[in-house]
């Protein structure tokens, strides 16, 4: 997020190009472990914010699905 500060040492998001001086991202990784801007994560190996939430929104889904099929047992 701090264009002034491009080393040598930059890491930029796959996703959406966004360069990250090493300070940066040595930062999200500590703590977020995703893009500021695409949520992308960072290292994969290191727990993210991003993942918990798709793992708890695919948890979700499973639900909906049984409840459409019960639905159409009593059709
Ligand atoms: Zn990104
Ligand atoms: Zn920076």
């Amino acid at each position: 997020m701090c264009k002034s500060e491009i080393l040598r040492n930059t890491y930029v998001c796959p996703e959406c190009k966004t360069f990250y001086c090493l300070k940066c991202s040595t930062a999200l990784t500590d703590s977020e472990n995703v893009c500021w801007i695409c949520n992308t994560p960072f290292d994969e190996s290191k727990p993210s914010k991003t993942l918990k939430e798709e793992v708890e929104g695919k948890e979700e889904k499973d639900v909906d699905i049984i409840d459409d099929s019960k639905t159409l047992n009593k059709m």
